[in-house]
């Protein structure tokens, strides 16, 4: 079986991640040699020489010339935390080793925290990972479909045209061989020409050679300078065509995945970013044993209020 290689693959254990993260004094080392890889430096002036000290819980670095104080959190995801940075490290371990994802709820109670709490530690840090996976394209051979999410639960028609559900896109890229590589998930506003073509824009590079069902509006991912063909499915569905045996695997895993978060509330409002970090975590697959370390990097560059993040009246965590 060619997923027994992902499967089997030896991840990053707990007692191997606290043994790195498992202090405080750890979690700001490793903060600051992300922040500054080359030592301390101003971001006012520049100089590079600065007293630290303390102000709550974390370091503050003032700059020995003009004086200027930067929190060592200050600009990264975890901007005005009260929470240890042991706490965040541990939400990156938990979220980035969970196959099937994890619900803020479980998070709570791996973490200690209230539910609040844990709900916003897993947005900002499914926020963060979907905006690093947001800079990358796939390219040649791609597969894409449109799906639904979340009505399955409540019952209704199913398939397109039904109620309740968020209309999404996926697309997958497959090497010479037809093996999955790269995904890119998005939800739309419809499965109509202009969402498909602005899909297209964002998630492929020019030239891909996209293969779809019959869907008319996929004929759009033209307009982004991909190719397009058309398998005709007539009334089988695609999940029995053999081309689209990866995609279909994927979606399935996909709707398993979140099957638990389509109870959480605010589910449709927040599609976007439990697809987005399906996808990085998929993306990622073949480097379990780097995905904690890359998450953190990704956390740290994402910035205190990444672009996917944007919830008003909650509060801090
Ligand atoms: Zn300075």
């Amino acid at each position: 079986m060619a997923m027994n290689r992902i499967q089997f693959q030896s991840g990053l254990s707990m007692p191997a991640f606290l043994n790195q993260f498992g202090t405080e004094a750890q979690c700001e080392a490793e903060l600051e040699q992300a922040r500054w890889p080359h030592g301390f430096v101003c971001p006012c002036c520049d100089f590079t020489d600065a007293s630290v000290f303390r102000v709550g819980s974390h370091p503050t670095f003032q700059c020995k010339s003009c004086r200027n104080q930067t929190s060592l959190i200050a600009g990264t995801l975890f901007e005005s935390t009260k929470l240890p940075l042991t706490v965040w490290f541990l939400a990156i371990y938990w979220i980035s080793q969970a196959k099937t994802g994890l619900s803020a709820l479980a998070l709570k109670r791996l973490l200690g925290v209230s539910y609040p709490t844990a709900w916003l530690l897993q947005h900002k840090i499914m926020a963060a990972m979907s905006e690093r996976d947001a800079q990358y394209r796939l390219s040649g051979r791609v597969d894409m479909d449109d799906a639904y999410l979340g009505g399955e639960l409540n019952g209704g028609k199913v398939g397109r045209g039904s109620e309740n559900k968020v209309p999404f896109v996926a697309a997958l890229s497959l090497d010479e061989d037809g093996h999955p590589l790269y995904i890119k998930i998005a939800p739309v506003p419809g499965f109509t020409s202009e969402a498909i073509s602005a899909f297209a824009k964002d998630n492929l590079e020019p030239g891909s050679a996209v293969q779809s069902d019959g869907l008319p509006c996929f004929a759009a991912v033209t307009e982004a300078g991909c190719t397009h063909t058309a398998i005709v499915v007539g009334n089988r569905k695609p999940k029995e065509m053999l081309m689209f045996l990866w995609l279909n695997t994927v979606l399935g895993n996909l709707k398993t995945s979140l099957s638990g978060a389509y109870h959480a509330f605010g589910f449709a409002k927040y599609a976007s970013r439990y697809l987005g970090a399906f996808a990085y975590r998929f993306n990622r697959r073949f480097k379990l044993d780097q995905l904690p370390k890359r998450l953190l990097d990704a956390c740290i560059v994402a910035g205190p209020c990444p672009a996917a993040w944007l919830r008003s009246a909650e509060a801090s965590c």
